[in-house]
């Protein structure tokens, strides 16, 4: 079995060997059980029911709710010669008919339904005249009506299991929470199915975060000194803020779209297909933008604002590196964020008993954020899965920040919100500890309190960042009245009694943008391969042109460096590089290879 699977994975994906967990999965829908799969954005989900619906006799039938990404997979699937076509809305009458006759006489090997296709009863009756080989239900905590993203017509899908009993089924998600995995258990399998979690870590990933000082110039230091020719998604919060961001970087001279819910659908649809097919482009987008995007090449991920809970955070930062290659998730925060986000909490008129979760998911995030050691634990445990030691590949690892008796500076900064009142902003306390002078300062008499310039040993860059370490460790608490006034919380009584002590993070908020480090694992090109590189990329585009489908559908990345590095002679070594299977090979292999032998013979 496993044999036959992992000759379609070299043959027709032109991938030398499965990623973890892939082929337990794929075994066990080969020998036809029902599965439920667990695993990260990026994980290799598509492969896990693509491969065994070529193993096994009959057509694949799969359900997904984003017509954009049928597509997508299917272009992709027909580019390394597999029978694969779409089942929906999008097409013509004339289409459609031709989709089904193609399925009713077996020439198909996988069909993509929309959720509320399927369940039709012509739809049904035209399945049930036809030899199926599974069912893959993609994204299936759409079923979750707890969950964000709810389809009603996916409650409908466990009737599967009685029309096609002998049929099985593979439901996927890269939902790891475990309600939303027995919802999907229970609605879909009654709970008879397999399951299957795969680690949600992404190796690949180099994972970021500072502290905001100039949110300009951090971000084009970034893109310019790690990605000035890559492709990547920039989050912010508002539309204007994307808006004002899209800008910088036009202006610094990328090439970058805003993507968010002000600009026309049309808009919106152009700059995600622009986005797709064209190489090194950056969209700034708030977080609507990304979900189904399913571009393998995009490399990195920049937060500008903090994202509501660590699941946003991971599956945003979870688009980069798709392909495996390197990638960066890359998030600068301050003061400001954790006020925003403690003030609606504060404000929400949610539940209490939902208040309370949603706390403790902002202070998890923060907790993620202060974070002094390796943040792969950290980001891991949160999905339940434990992670030994230190990666090696993220901010902590690389520059282990130095954290610092603060007891002192804390103490300060409290008894100085104290004797204020208890009702003036971050900003207000800072200028009173360094001792500013101004008409209101006077006039509230805060030059006359005992804390006035007891802070002049400190500059205000610190005092911003203590502040907010206090807040993220909830010690300090925002009022809720919407002018940022800070309180103390009760839980600081011991550190202003002296009988604990304040640890602080060094570099959080006194590191003036130095700029991060390349990720040093799996480094992207050898700079004697770059120009090689870049002609293949460049010929990639123009194919990619001809035939009007994303470049990637024809390479990735991974690809083209190998075969920068490889430099192969014939079309059989050509074979041996990774992501190329046959159809691929037929079909482009020797135009790659005239520009390799060209570009050989000038040397
Ligand atoms: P998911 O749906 O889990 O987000 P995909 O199925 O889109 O992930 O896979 C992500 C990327 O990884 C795709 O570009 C895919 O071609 C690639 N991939 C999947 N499995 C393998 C493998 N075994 N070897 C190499 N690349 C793989
Ligand atoms: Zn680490």
């Amino acid at each position: 079995m496993t044999q036959s699977a992992l000759t379609v994975l070299q043959d027709v994906f032109g991938f030398s060997s499965f990623r973890a967990g892939q082929a337990e999965i794929i075994d066990s829908l080969i020998d036809g059980h029902d599965s439920l799969v667990l695993m990260p954005t990026g994980g290799g989900k598509s492969l896990c029911y693509q491969i065994p619906a070529l193993v096994r006799e009959g057509t694949g039938i799969v359900v997904s709710p984003l017509i954009a990404l049928m597509r997508d997979q299917v272009e992709a699937l027909k580019a390394c010669g597999v029978q694969a076509e779409v089942l929906n809305s999008s097409l013509s009458q004339a289409q459609q008919q031709t989709v089904e006759r193609d399925l009713a006489e077996g020439r198909l090997d996988l069909l993509y339904i929309a959720p509320e296709r399927i369940m039709q009863s012509r739809t049904l009756a035209l399945l049930q005249r036809c030899a199926l080989s599974l069912f893959a239900i993609d994204e299936a905590h759409c079923v979750s009506q707890w969950g964000h993203d709810f389809r009603p017509e996916y409650l409908k899908l466990g009737e599967l299991a009685e029309r096609f009993p002998d049929v099985p089924r593979i439901a996927l998600t890269a939902t790891a929470d475990t309600r939303t995995r027995d919802e999907i258990s229970r609605a879909l399998f009654n709970q008879t199915q397999k399951l299957f979690v795969a680690s949600f870590d992404r190796p690949n990933i180099h994972y970021r975060v500072a502290a905001r000082n100039n949110a300009r110039r951090q971000l084009l230091d970034f893109i310019q000194s790690v990605h000035p020719n890559d492709s990547g998604i920039v989050y912010c919060l508002s539309r204007k803020r994307v808006e004002q961001v899209s800008q910088w970087l036009v202006d610094a001279g990328f090439n970058a779209l805003p993507y968010h819910a002000g600009l026309s659908a049309e808009q919106r649809q152009q700059h995600q297909d622009r986005f797709i097919r064209e190489e090194g482009l950056i969209i700034v987008a708030t977080i609507a933008f990304g979900m189904g995007i399913d571009k393998p090449d995009v490399r990195f991920v920049a937060h500008l604002d903090l994202p509501r809970s660590i699941e946003s955070y991971y599956q945003e930062t979870g688009r980069a590196g798709r392909d495996g290659q390197a990638a960066n998730a890359w998030m600068i925060y301050g003061l400001e964020d954790v006020y925003r986000l403690r003030q609606l909490l504060a404000d929400s008129d949610r539940s209490e008993a939902l208040q309370q979760q949603d706390r403790q998911r902002l202070e998890a995030l923060l907790g993620y954020c202060e974070q002094v050691e390796c943040r792969r634990p950290a980001l891991l445990g949160y999905f339940g899965e434990s992670y030994e030691g230190n990666c090696g590949h993220c901010d902590n690892c690389h520059n282990p920040p130095e954290l610092n008796d603060a007891t002192e500076e804390a103490q300060k900064a409290l008894s100085c919100i104290y004797r204020t009142g208890q009702r003036f902003g971050a900003a207000h306390i800072v200028q009173v500890l360094l001792g500013k002078r101004s008409e209101r300062i006077e006039s509230l008499g805060h030059d006359q309190l005992s804390t006035f310039g007891i802070g002049r040993n400190q500059p205000k860059t610190y005092w911003h960042a203590l502040l907010r370490q206090l807040l993220a460790q909830g010690l300090l608490a925002v009022d809720p009245d919407g002018y940022g006034g800070l309180r103390l919380d009760p839980s600081c009584r011991p550190l202003l009694r002296d009988q604990a002590s304040f640890a602080m993070r060094q570099d959080a908020g006194v590191s003036h943008s130095r700029s991060p480090k390349k990720a040093s694992a799996k480094q992207h090109i050898a700079p004697e391969h770059q120009a090689l590189f870049d002609q293949l990329r460049a010929l990639r585009l123009e194919l990619a042109r001809e035939q009007s489908v994303p470049p990637y559908v024809i390479f990735h990345d991974a690809t083209l460096k190998a075969m920068a590095e490889a430099q192969p002679e014939t079309l059989q070594d050509m074979a041996n590089i990774h992501g190329i299977g046959q159809h691929k090979l037929d079909q482009y292999g020797e135009a790659f290879l005239d520009l390799l032998i060209e570009t050989a013979a000038r040397q």
